[in-house]
């Protein structure tokens, strides 16, 4: 992920340097180039109003730029942002705090499970109390580290315990390296006082020299774990060793660790968990944090009992909260005077019923807030947030169209020619046929009508369609199926698949099959 957003970064910049290679060949020709660059085109833009050369770039930018801003900040809006200040999360925070600071002790602090659904600032909260337990823990010189792992992104044991073992190797080369600095400073002195050493434990220069040689050895003798390809234990290994070489307490910050035991089961979890038996000189304990409030049944019992030892709920904020946390962002984020009165107390209300996620919500204003500026308004208005929750609703529906399995497209591409053909109150029966024929035209597996019901199912839960059982008395029971989602964006989506792209030509062939 951190690959490729440096990836885009390396291509704007290029991008940039182009640009302003070739302002500066202008700026040469013109002897006197700074202000008057900009005043030509003010100039162009009156006196040639109606010549029509160079029409589409002239003034591109000037009308943005035109009008009062609406961001003063935009950044502290984005999800990368991360806020000083978070209300109504006192309590977690203090909870939290109160179980690390044994940590402070030299002692080991319990193992921690936080739950609550996203956004609802469990990352934010986490992040902010690593990083005070780090400069306290510098302040009072006490050996306490934190390492935050995202595992949606680092997804496996072996990948979870070689960026770990990657972590601590670096921090003991650096810490031998810093001590090696030390001693080479110290035989400096003692070249030209002999003396110096008299005070140290060393008894001569050559029993400095070979300390220092030993130090570079050992130094040196780390090796890190490749991201591939060692038998996991020996990762593991690796993690131990580097861990416990000196003496410190380790607060291993696992975020989405829902998604790793999903992916991964709880091998990485069950091995944490039983190290501190074996550590000697150094302690781990372990910070769980979890989406999903039932991730805990798929765990080994003994893991379950040790990784939940302490639990910390973060519910969902309600509107009031919402509008607490947005207005602090809000008055650093926008100009004063910007934001119209309903507009916070609205993207709270949508956020809300998005089960109270902040994240939402942030969305929601910083949406709200660029439609405004492409408006060339200077106020953000009630119909901007309006508009960005469609915006948002629309993205996030495409988004986890593109996513589906190809089975689960063709089942929902069924659905939508049958709607587009004016059926209402669609049955299992007629998507099953349907969809039968697409696969057909495709050359794809055909299911079971059973597993496409079951796709159907799925396709309910991620809010693209709606399916309610009715009953049918005697006939027995049967499902109504219909689109949740705006029907052309969505076609356009499924057709821009490149094995679902030629489909299109199956219309007629539905067509008949109405018909009779
Ligand atoms: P989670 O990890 O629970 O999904 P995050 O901690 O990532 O949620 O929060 C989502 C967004 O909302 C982030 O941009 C975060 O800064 C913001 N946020 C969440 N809770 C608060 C709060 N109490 N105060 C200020 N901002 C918050
Ligand atoms: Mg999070």
């Amino acid at each position: 992920m951190t690959d490729t957003d440096h990836d885009s970064e390396n291509g704007t910049d290029s991008g940039q340097t182009e640009a302003r290679s070739s302002v500066s060949i202008d700026e040469q020709s013109d002897p006197d180039s700074g202000s008057s660059v900009l005043d030509d085109v003010v100039l162009d833009s009156v006196e040639d109003a109606d010549e029509d050369a160079d029409e589409a770039s002239r003034g591109l930018f000037d009308d943005l730029l035109s009008g009062e801003p609406i961001f003063e900040k935009k950044e502290v809006l984005r999800p990368s942002y991360t806020p000083r200040k978070l209300p109504h999360r006192e309590d977690q925070i203090n909870s939290m705090a109160t179980i690390l600071v044994s940590a402070l002790r030299g002692d080991t602090p319990s193992n921690i499970l936080i739950y609550g659904k996203t956004g609802t600032g469990k990352t934010a909260s986490a992040k902010f109390v690593s990083e005070e337990l780090e400069t306290t823990s510098q302040k009072y010189e006490v050996p306490c580290e934190v390492e935050y792992i995202n595992c949606e992104v680092t997804d496996t044991q072996y990948r979870v315990l070689a960026q770990l073992a990657n972590k601590f190797i670096e921090k003991n080369r650096q810490h031998l390296s810093d001590h090696i600095d030390e001693l080479e400073g110290l035989r400096e002195r003692a070249r030209e006082d002999g003396t110096v050493l008299a005070t140290e434990e060393f008894e001569s220069l050559d029993d400095l020299d070979s300390t220092i040689e030993d130090l570079r050895e050992e130094r040196d003798s780390f090796e890190e774990v490749p991201m591939t390809g060692w038998p996991t234990d020996r990762v593991y290994n690796s993690f131990f060793e580097a861990v416990d070489q000196t003496e410190r307490v380790v607060v291993i910050m696992l975020d989405e660790i829902d998604k790793l035991v999903e992916k991964s089961g709880d091998d990485t979890l069950y091995n944490l968990s039983r190290m501190n038996s074996e550590l000697e000189n150094s302690r781990v304990s372990i910070m769980g944090i979890s989406n999903d409030l039932k991730f805990t049944d798929f765990l080994d019992p003994r893991v379950k009992s040790s990784l939940g030892e302490e639990e910390i709920v973060f519910p969902p904020y309600d509107a009031n909260q919402l509008r607490d946390i947005l207005e602090a962002r809000a008055q650093v984020a926008f100009e004063d005077d910007s934001l119209s009165g309903e507009v916070i107390p609205l993207c709270a209300a949508f956020a809300a019923q998005e089960h109270g996620d902040a994240r939402r919500a942030l969305d929601l204003l910083r949406t709200a807030g660029e439609l405004a500026e492409r408006d060339k308004t200077d106020k953000v208005l009630e119909d901007h947030v309006r508009q960005a929750q469609e915006k948002i609703e629309l993205d996030r529906v495409v988004e986890v169209v593109r996513t589906l399995p190809t089975q689960s497209k063709l089942v929902l591409f069924a659905i939508i020619l049958l709607e587009k053909n004016g059926v209402h109150n669609i049955n299992t029966g007629e998507v099953y046929n349907i969809y039968k024929s697409l696969c057909e035209e495709i050359d794809a597996d055909v299911l079971t009508q059973r597993r496409v019901t079951d796709l159907i199912s799925e396709l309910d839960m991620l809010g693209i369609v709606n399916a309610v059982v009715v009953s049918k008395g005697r006939y027995g029971r049967t499902k109504e199926i219909s689109l949740s989602v705006p029907i052309d964006e969505t076609e356009a989506v499924l057709l821009s698949d490149s094995r679902l792209g030629d489909i299109e030509d199956v219309q007629p062939f539905v067509q008949a099959r109405f018909d009779h």
